[in-house]
């Protein structure tokens, strides 16, 4: 994409609504725009990071056997009278008349319509266990929405539903679940806490919420510092594979009689809650009548259990957890763009051109900054949309044949030639290697 053709919205000054930094920079770098109190529009910058994010979750449900289906976002209140919540729910819930006076809702969640198309097609044990999820539009009328897509009225959730024969069974898709959630988070470069949780309205007995650390969370999170540290999400995980590796609670959950953990192994902390999986056993089943026919030829309540991704928050998280006073430093996996190139004085506008072109050529995403700028604007731009690498054609270009490599990240700078720039980009900006088909190469910063 060309900055000359794009629909950039950059703001230069901060937008007086924005208490938080990734609310600041989101607004800034144009990435959404709020048309009403917690409902916002996705602007071209900030529609690529919600679908990169959106498809990593799409792959690793798809990866443990989920099915990917799509809900309706409006559901009839009947459905959710059965289910005996429509009552329950509140004024989170959006009720809308339709014009034959039929009482239709938003959806806030969707065990209800899940719980439907299960019992319509699936009868017998023999079919199980089932999985479905759907990334869909979700609306809760919050009563202080705030920062930003954070706390969203309408907001982008991943949100599955389990259908087991028995309790074991839905145990056992519940910690594989679990584990897919693990690596959602880890291939989207944050840490995720893992944290017993109560259920809430959704009910049931076993519940895990996912937060990420930032002070401008709204949980406090109790966990054994061996969770903070960056030990790989893999050994994590296993350790986490029965859930009792580590102590970790929700505020609610915890117990300081009971804490094992003192001093500097207890963790206390602020947490954005970024997913959250509850296993219910048949608190839907029952009452929506979805029964199947077990080996003895019993009809018997599906186990179920529900697991939600916050898809439009992660984006507000994400750059809580990567940004400073510049601007964003988008991990890799998500970034909007992979590559921004620059051309900083006259004479390099060939150059900038041969090279965006050469990575287009090669699948990479590249973001050119050719707008009749000053050097020191595109530097600051560049750094505020939080691209993670930037190729800086300057007067090295000119009078040496070396042009820069920016990192982001660290804010180091590789002096290279273009033909260095171009493999030492494909090592870490080809599709496979973002998608993690492929090894990041191996190439080490080159000698200028
Ligand atoms: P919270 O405690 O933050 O209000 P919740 O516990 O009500 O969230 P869940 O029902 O567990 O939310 O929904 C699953 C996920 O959806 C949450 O973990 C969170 O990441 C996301 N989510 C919930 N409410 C919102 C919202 N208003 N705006 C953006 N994301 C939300
Ligand atoms: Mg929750």
């Amino acid at each position: 994409m060309r900055a000359s053709a794009s629909f950039l919205a950059l703001l230069r000054d901060n937008p007086q609504e924005s208490h938080i930094a990734s609310h600041q920079w989101m607004l800034r770098s144009g990435m959404i725009q709020q048309i009403t109190s917690g409902i916002y529009a996705w602007l071209p910058l900030g529609l690529r990071v919600l679908n990169n994010i959106s498809e990593i979750v799409r792959q690793e449900q798809n990866r443990i056997g989920a099915q990917e289906a799509l809900a309706p976002t409006l559901q009839p209140a009947s459905l959710w009278k059965q289910s005996g919540r429509y009552a329950d729910y509140g004024k989170e819930m959006l009720r809308i008349v339709d014009r034959h006076d039929h009482d239709l809702l938003y959806g806030p969640t969707a065990e209800e319509v899940f719980t439907l198309l299960f019992r319509t097609h699936i009868h017998s044990y023999k079919q199980l266990p089932q999985c479905l999820y759907n990334i869909q539009w979700k609306f809760r009328d919050e009563i202080r929405p705030r920062f930003g897509v954070m706390r969203g009225r309408e907001f982008l959730m991943k949100d599955a539903y389990s259908f087991d024969l028995t309790a074991d069974g839905a145990k056992a898709t519940y910690a594989q679940m679990f584990q897919s959630y693990m690596r959602i988070f880890h291939r989207l470069g944050l840490t995720a806490i893992p944290v017993r949780a109560s259920t809430g309205p959704i009910g049931g007995d076993l519940s895990h919420e996912f937060h990420i650390v930032a002070d401008t969370g709204e949980s406090e999170i109790f966990y054994d510092a061996a969770l903070d540290s960056p030990m790989s999400g893999g050994g994590i995980r296993e350790r986490m594979s029965d859930f009792n590796g580590f102590y970790a609670c929700a505020d609610d959950q915890h117990k300081p009689e009971a804490c094992p953990l003192s001093g500097e192994q207890l963790r206390t902390k602020r947490g954005i809650e970024v997913g959250h999986i509850f296993y219910f056993g048949t608190k839907y089943s029952e009452p929506l009548d979805a029964f199947v026919m077990d080996q003895k030829g019993n009809r018997v309540p599906v186990e179920m259990g529900s697991y939600g991704v916050g898809v439009s928050r992660l984006v507000g998280a994400l750059i809580e957890a990567n940004h400073d006073e510049k601007g964003i430093k988008w991990p890799i996996s998500v970034a909007p763009f992979a590559v921004a190139i620059a051309g900083l004085s006259k004479g390099t506008e060939d150059m900038a051109e041969t090279l965006y072109q050469s990575l287009l050529n090669q699948g990479v995403t590249a973001f050119m900054m050719d707008l009749d700028q000053s050097a020191g604007k595109k530097f600051a731009d560049m750094d505020m949309m939080g691209f993670p690498y930037h190729i800086l054609i300057g007067s090295k270009w000119l009078s040496q044949g070396l042009l820069d490599i920016k990192i982001r990240a660290t804010g180091e700078i590789i002096s290279c030639t273009p033909t260095d720039a171009l493999s030492w980009m494909m090592d870490r900006c080809a599709p496979e290697v973002i998608s993690g088909k492929k090894r990041p190469g191996s190439s080490e910063p080159l000698a200028g």
